[in-house]
């Protein structure tokens, strides 16, 4: 399934110091070379650019979100062009809480996942179901919606640039990692549903990334998983050690 992954997602997170110190500890870490494990992080737009300055390789950069298509008069977005001619190269989309708080829908992820392809940016594209629609029985249809939208707006050629990040609503944030059983069952079912509905050649391919409540202690269960290929990591990737042993989650 490609080489693993690892994001980390820095959420609305960080003063200059704490950057600063982050980065440090990045750089001083031990982690897997670039051909076994790719490595992303996302710090905050106003972060972006001290951290693509100091951040050394084999650590790459994303941005968290950016607006659905070109730029132009819309205050306080950042356009998937400015990112790209900037010379970062991933974009998160279709983040969890983006979807509740900031109210985005399946047709918007899905049209911003084109628009950023489109202008050169490579995707992590998120997915997942709220505890009340897995307990309902709608977990299945929910990932459904969600992955069809995207694969909607995706053309067969562009999904080498995507990876997509199966991230239950319920463990994001809450100590609540799933189980190696549900995790797995989510990113078979995703692994289908893109087998039969895009190709099995883009199936065989892609990576899906688990994210909720990832740490070092339950990464590396997780990572043996069939069809776990990395990981999308919030609170853990704020802590220097944490991330990088999450990096080695493999080993
Ligand atoms: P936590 O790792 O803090 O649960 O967050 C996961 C997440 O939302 C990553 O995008």
């Amino acid at each position: 399934h490609g080489r693993f992954f690892i994001g980390g997602n820095w959420k609305c997170n960080g003063t200059v110091e704490s950057v600063t110190q982050l980065v440090k500890d990045l750089n001083a870490g031990s982690v897997p070379p670039a051909d076994k494990v790719e490595i992303v992080v996302a710090p905050t737009f106003v972060h972006l650019d001290m951290v693509k300055k100091t951040l050394n390789p084999p650590f790459e950069i994303g941005a968290q979100d950016c607006w659905v298509g070109k730029g132009g008069a819309f205050t306080g977005e950042v356009s998937a062009e400015m990112l790209h001619d900037f010379g970062i190269p991933w974009v998160i989309l279709g983040h969890s809480e983006r979807r509740s708080l900031c109210r985005e829908d399946d047709e918007l992820v899905g049209q911003k996942c084109e628009y950023a392809l489109s202008q050169g940016l490579k995707v992590i594209g998120c997915i997942g179901e709220t505890l009340a629609q897995r307990e309902s029985g709608h977990m299945f249809d929910v990932l459904d919606a969600q992955l069809r939208a995207i694969a909607n707006h995706t053309s067969l050629g562009n999904w080498v640039n995507m990876v997509i990040a199966y991230e239950p609503v319920w463990a994001i944030g809450t100590g609540v990692v799933a189980t190696p059983e549900q995790a797995q069952e989510a990113h078979a079912y995703v692994r289908k549903w893109i087998s039969d509905n895009v190709s099995p050649d883009v199936a065989a391919d892609l990576r899906l990334l688990y994210g909720g409540s990832v740490n070092e202690s339950n990464c590396g269960t997780l990572a043996n998983l069939e069809d776990v290929d990395g990981f999308l990591v919030g609170g853990a990737s704020l802590q220097g050690a944490s991330f990088i042993s999450i990096c080695n989650a493999e080993n």
